[in-house]
């Protein structure tokens, strides 16, 4: 396999990059500093950074140009969220960006009329409007099928009623993607998905989380009290919910992650540069063989997890339909960020338990094997792909 990036994208990967390390190297709640906001998160900045991210085409990535977006397929959006990881110490903004385009607007791209595509989509692309997506409640969290959100159909219309959590982006968000279920106890075909605009009476959210890590991507709480929508608000078909967001989280287990393998990136790059420099015993501490091995195995986890990221995406721009490539994808860059992340404050001795990239990385990366579904969870999707599914095997003849 080939996993040069075409001249095209190799550009706009370098844009990217240079961009994010012009536009968004300070942090945004990110690495420590004071807190601007409740939740540590400053939404002015946000909003700036945003629509600057807007005009580089980053927010919009993988929309068809038609409603505004870049038109980059998986592998390019891979490369542009490495970009993002890589440039930035706020893997926050570009995890808000990510659940922003892949949870939120591909799941419009693939499921919406070209009506809804076109009322939504262009305002999302160009940055100045920002979606969330709620599907998580407190009763729900990986047994994600199984909510209590009730979508009532009523004459023209739905009424929702529930409670969602953890919903990244609600803080700023103007649009919500909401999985609703419109069966209750109808399993895979007994919830739909719905685009809700903020400030539609009965929506309302919660004051921002403060959060271990990804401080710099606002989350919060979603009500929906008695919240009329129209019926012409709904994605897909009644009843195609979980097929959207079966595919949302295709594309998050993907091209998501690699934020992560650009920011682990950045950090093995400056690791390098301080095991260099730092001497102890009158020698630089990278010519201690225990030292120098945690560098190498830092480089063999990023490397392994980068291919196994860029063969899922080269599979979903091929129009794969594999659920065992990107579960493996989002396993091993989660693991990796988290491994990496503790060698990267262990080689920096008392250094790396003050503020800095190292122990932002480690804690960016606690989160990424909860999220898209907990690594647990995506062990058991490889599993079941692979037929390991617990039943007993039929009797042989
Ligand atoms: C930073 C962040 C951002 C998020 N953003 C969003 C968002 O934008 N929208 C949204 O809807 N949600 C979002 N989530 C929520 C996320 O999707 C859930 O946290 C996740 O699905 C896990 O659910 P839970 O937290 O309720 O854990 P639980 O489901 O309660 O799991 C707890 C533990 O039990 C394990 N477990 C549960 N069931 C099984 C099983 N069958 N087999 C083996 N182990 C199991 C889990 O792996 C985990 O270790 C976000 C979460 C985080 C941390």
């Amino acid at each position: 396999m080939n996993f040069d990036l075409d001249p095209e994208t190799a550009e706009m990967r370098d844009m990217v990059l240079r961009f994010a390390r012009r536009e968004l190297a300070g942090p945004s709640g990110g690495s420590g500093d004071a807190p601007a906001g409740p939740g540590g998160f400053d939404a002015g900045d946000f909003r700036r950074r945003w629509l600057l991210a807007g005009k580089q085409g980053v927010v919009g990535a993988t929309v068809p140009g038609r409603y505004g977006g870049s038109g980059l397929d998986a592998v390019a959006a891979a490369a542009v969220l490495e970009a993002l990881g890589e440039g930035s110490p706020d893997t926050g903004f570009a995890f808000s960006v990510a659940a922003h385009l892949f949870a939120s607007l591909m799941p419009i791209v693939e499921f919406g009329t070209e009506e809804q595509k076109l009322g939504w989509l262009p305002a999302l692309c160009s940055g100045e409007r920002i979606a969330a997506h709620c599907v998580t409640e407190p009763e729900a969290g990986s047994d994600a099928l199984n909510l209590r959100t009730r979508a009532e159909r009523r004459d023209g219309h739905y009424v929702l009623d529930g409670e969602k959590c953890f919903t990244t982006n609600a803080p700023v968000a103007d649009v919500f993607v909401v999985q609703a279920a419109t069966a209750p106890g109808g399993g895979f075909f007994g919830l739909s998905t719905f685009v809700v605009d903020a400030g539609t009476p009965g929506l309302s959210v919660g004051p921002p989380y403060r959060k271990v890590g990804l401080r710099g991507s606002p989350t919060a709480d979603v009500r929906l009290d008695g919240c009329v929508v129209p019926a012409d608000r709904m994605l897909g078909a009644e009843g195609a919910g979980a097929s959207v967001f079966t595919s949302s989280m295709k594309w998050e287990r993907t091209c998501l992650f690699a934020a992560y393998l650009g920011a682990m990136r950045r950090v093995l790059d400056d690791t390098v540069r301080h095991v260099g420099e730092r001497e102890q015993f009158g020698t630089p501490i990278g010519g201690f063989q225990a030292v120098s091995h945690r560098v190498v195995d830092m480089t063999l986890r990023l490397e392994a997890a980068r291919l196994l990221l860029y063969r899922a995406a080269r599979g979903l721009a091929d129009g794969s339909q594999d659920e065992i490539a990107p579960a493996l994808a989002k396993l091993a860059v989660s693991e990796a960020a988290v491994q990496v992340g503790l060698d990267a404050v262990q080689l920096r001795g008392a250094l790396g338990v003050l503020d800095g990239e190292a122990e932002t990385l480690l804690r960016d990366a606690l989160p990424a094997r909860i999220f898209s579904g907990t690594n647990e969870i995506q062990k058991n999707n490889v599993a079941r792909a692979m037929g390991l599914t617990g039943r007993r095997p039929g009797r042989r003849r």
